[in-house]
């Protein structure tokens, strides 16, 4: 099992693996499922890291979208949301 290579400090973050030099999380809002969040940390300082569902349509934090996805962490409707709402864009062109 990987383990996580730089320091985070959030304990509500699932740790997802790693992919290249990043450690990828998903953070999932219960209360607020849109509000449901990948992550990718580069080193243990506390900025360095990139978040955000609207802007997974490639690299790390896609990765990080699609293994939450496989584990049931984001749901069909996160992930349809996205989809329609904020992917699209990034794709269309
Ligand atoms: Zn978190």
């Amino acid at each position: 099992m990987e383990k996580p290579q730089h320091k985070h400090d959030c304990s509500s973050c699932v740790f997802l693996g790693r992919h290249e030099d990043k450690d990828l999380y998903v953070h999932v809002d219960n209360d607020e499922p849109l509000m449901t969040t990948v992550i990718s940390r580069w080193s243990s300082d506390g900025d360095d890291y990139s978040s955000g569902l609207k802007f997974a349509s490639d690299g790390d934090l896609r990765v990080a979208a699609e293994r939450a996805r496989e584990k049931g962490l984001i749901t069909e409707e996160v992930w349809s949301y996205y989809e329609e709402k904020q992917w699209k864009r990034f794709t269309n062109n």
